[in-house]
């Protein structure tokens, strides 16, 4: 051992005593890249440098960000409330300059409010510049109302995944009947993300148990079906409700991430600017994966491959 190689060996020896290692350190191997599926600009206020730090920290190496849609007062949008996604997020042309701005790292998707008489052109606009899927739909309309049907066939046109915010009697109506949905365009890769797509990992889940239901999780609930019974469905960790999903029955997480992991995404949708510790949940969901995933095989086909295949990144 040379003088050089014996203070390497101390130092990742060390490290590894700390329970670190030398990844992303200098010197060191790179880090392993992790694809972060759900971010917004103008996210709950946060500037676009709080949000590039942010990502940064949680160690994601590439965003994908998902734009609100026009600010207009309409039903769909409960009168203007789920105006930038309910949460400030800003539209199609924000997130499309910071991706610019950082091309390796920030990729975009297009969206609009789905029953506006131009929202497929405004939609088609974006994917001609890039867009790798339509999202977030976050919208007070039915899932197989005609204007979310002129969606999905745009979306089967330009074979770009929509991601939908499900959220009972507030975002996307009739979670119970999206089965017709995924067997009628089975050429559309669907994202299923929030509440009420996360509180249907239980086979026993009722609207009484709330949108952030706990305990023990009784198998064949909704989601799981569709995951199971459509090739084309896939899960979005991201957000209080995937966090929420992992952590109430980690047996049953376990077996879950296993049976579906080729179909679950990690995204964070989280509004801080830390990007690490108790405040972050984005940094708590990527911990949540690493201790549940039963093989390193899986925990990188959630952090980052099917991500990779999915929107061809
Ligand atoms: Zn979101
Ligand atoms: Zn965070």
């Amino acid at each position: 051992m040379t003088q050089v190689d014996r203070r390497e060996f101390l130092t990742a020896s060390s490290l590894a005593a700390l329970g670190l290692s030398l990844e992303g350190q200098p010197g060191g191997p790179p880090p392993e890249p992790v694809i972060d599926i759900h971010q917004h600009v103008g996210y709950a206020g946060r500037a676009n440098e709080g949000l590039v730090a942010h990502q940064r920290a949680m160690g994601v190496t590439t965003t994908v960000l998902l734009p609100a849609g026009r600010s207009v007062s309409t039903a769909s949008t409960h009168v203007g409330k789920a105006n930038g996604l309910q949460a400030q997020c800003l539209g199609n042309d924000a997130c499309f300059q910071l991706a610019a701005a950082h091309p390796k790292a920030y990729v975009s998707g297009a969206n609009e409010v789905p029953d506006l008489d131009d929202a497929v052109p405004e939609i088609e606009r974006y994917l001609k510049r890039g867009a790798v899927l339509i999202g977030e739909q976050k919208f007070g309309v039915e899932c197989d109302s005609p204007a979310m049907q002129k969606i999905y066939q745009l979306a089967q046109a330009f074979r770009v995944p929509v991601l939908m915010h499900w959220q009972f009697d507030m975002y996307n109506y009739g979670f119970e009947r999206f089965g017709k949905m995924l067997a009628k365009y089975p050429g559309v890769n669907f994202i299923g993300h929030a509440q009420t797509w996360w509180a249907n990992i239980d086979g026993k889940h009722t609207v009484q148990a709330g949108l952030y239901p706990k305990g023990a999780v009784t198998r064949g609930g909704l989601t799981d079906r569709y995951l199971s019974d459509h090739p084309n469905m896939y899960g979005d960790l991201s957000a209080g409700s995937g966090l929420n999903a992992l952590t109430r029955d980690e047996d049953f997480t376990r077996d879950f991430l296993t049976r579906h992991q080729g179909k679950l995404l990690y995204g964070s949708d989280c509004t801080d600017v830390e990007g690490t510790g108790a405040k972050c949940q984005g940094a708590q969901t990527i911990a949540a994966i690493r201790r549940l995933a039963a093989s390193k095989s899986i925990e990188r086909k959630l952090l980052h491959d099917n991500a990779k295949q999915l929107f061809r990144l």
